[in-house]
């Protein structure tokens, strides 16, 4: 799950890490009363949405050509400006892909001087399992092109659990920064604390793009990106209640409301698969014929009908899906149950494009039954190649 950067500040403040003052606007009505609380002379307007990019993003008409989704502002009066005029506007940037996401919440801040941007994040590397510090000189920046071309200039080492974070942690960073005198203090200080909290409130990710030394000469987070593991999730309440469903893909929050492992992607062929690894395996298996996945869709041992009719629903409710491709090898997962779903959901949403299942397992020839019975028009798959094939072929010609 992830939050807003302006909720990662404050979590980040409450922590006592340097990020700067700001004031969150969701009505244009509320833009300059929040901007006139802050000192200035430079505001800084933020469009919050739970991608990066945002600086370098453009917005859609009616405003496009007018910068993106972080601007600068001289006065009070010009930063409600700027506030009214994203709010609401559809933001596009890198990240985002080309539908871009409605700005529903702007983050009216304190503008720092800024010296020099830095890279840092932390994450969990899960081939070491233990959490990493990635460091960067090149802040502010794409840090994967940083990667690709000048991989040098990243610094990333991991932390043993068995000894936590230690002063010489901070101080690896400090150096590779190019920090010095009380710049290193505050380092190995705010490397620390951002070890704590993410730690402590469970994150996968924390990224701070950029980190940057003020022109007073000090550490500060000038922008924050979280990620928090889902499954931790019931153990932080405080955290629980930031979640913005309005950011996430309605398929994926629908799949959510009825328990299903489901992950919209850009393809054209819609899965349902049951096993996690079976649902690997069919995406892999679309691929190497030709044609990309529509989504990633566990439904499960235990399904129930209705949970296999909703998937269904949630399947053919994607405009981008040319085609569906059910693959069951029912072990716990029952081949009829499957059957069942299928036909009650397009007894409810029809079908308009072409399907072929596979099933094998527990009660197959039952299953197979039921389909037959149905008079759908159903192209029938022995195996996981030949259903691969025919899906692709029936999409592609
Ligand atoms: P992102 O584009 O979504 O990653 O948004 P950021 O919060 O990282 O802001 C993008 C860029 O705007 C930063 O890299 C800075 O160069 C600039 N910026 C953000 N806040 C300030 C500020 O307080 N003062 C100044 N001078 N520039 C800022
Ligand atoms: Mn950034």
């Amino acid at each position: 799950m992830n939050i807003h950067e302006y909720q990662a500040k404050a979590l980040l403040r409450s922590y006592g890490a340097p990020v700067s003052d700001g004031r969150i606007v969701l009505r244009a009505e509320e833009a300059k009363t929040a901007a006139g609380e802050l000192d200035g002379p430079l505001w800084v307007v933020k469009a919050q949405i739970h991608a990066g990019g945002r600086g370098k993003g453009s917005f859609k008409e009616p405003r496009a050509g007018e910068g993106g989704g972080v601007r600068l502002a001289r006065s009070v009066e010009e930063a409600a400006e700027e506030a009214k005029r994203m709010l609401g506007q559809t933001l596009v940037t890198k990240q985002t892909g080309p539908a871009g996401k409605q700005v529903n919440r702007i983050y009216i801040e304190d503008g720092s001087g800024i010296e020099k941007e830095f890279y840092l994040a932390l994450l969990v590397d899960r081939s070491s399992s233990r959490v990493s510090f990635v460091c960067s000189t090149e802040g502010g920046m794409d840090i994967e092109e940083v990667a690709e071309s000048t991989p040098d200039k990243i610094l990333s080492f991991s932390v043993d659990p068995a000894t936590g974070y230690q002063p010489f942690h901070g101080r690896r960073i400090a150096f590779m920064l190019g920090l010095s005198g009380k710049q290193v203090k505050q380092c190995v200080a705010l490397m620390g604390t951002l070890y704590q909290v993410f730690l402590e409130k469970d994150m996968e990710m924390l990224e701070i793009n950029p980190l940057i030394l003020t022109d007073g000469g000090d550490l500060k987070c000038l922008d924050a990106k979280m990620g928090f593991d889902s499954n931790a999730i019931y153990r932080h309440a405080d955290i629980a209640e930031l979640r913005d469903v309005s950011e996430e893909d309605p398929k994926e929050l629908e799949a959510s409301k009825y328990d299903l492992n489901y992950i919209a992607l850009d393809g054209e062929i819609g899965c349902m698969v049951n096993g996690a690894g079976l649902a690997m395996a069919t995406m892999d298996i679309i691929k190497l014929y030709g044609a990309e996945p529509a989504n990633f869709l566990d439904v499960g041992g235990g399904a129930t009908k209705e949970k296999v009719t909703e998937a269904f629903k949630i399947i053919t409710s994607d405009p981008q899906v040319k085609g569906i491709l059910v693959n069951i090898f029912g072990g716990i997962m029952r081949c009829d149950v499957i059957a069942e779903g299928v036909v009650a959901a397009v007894k409810e949403v029809g079908l308009q494009v072409p399907l072929v299942v596979r099933l094998e397992g527990t009660n197959v020839e039952k299953g197979k039954e039921i389909i037959g019975q149905s008079g759908l028009n159903v192209i029938a798959a022995d195996d996981l190649k030949d259903g691969a094939e025919k899906i692709v072929k029936a999409v592609k010609g």
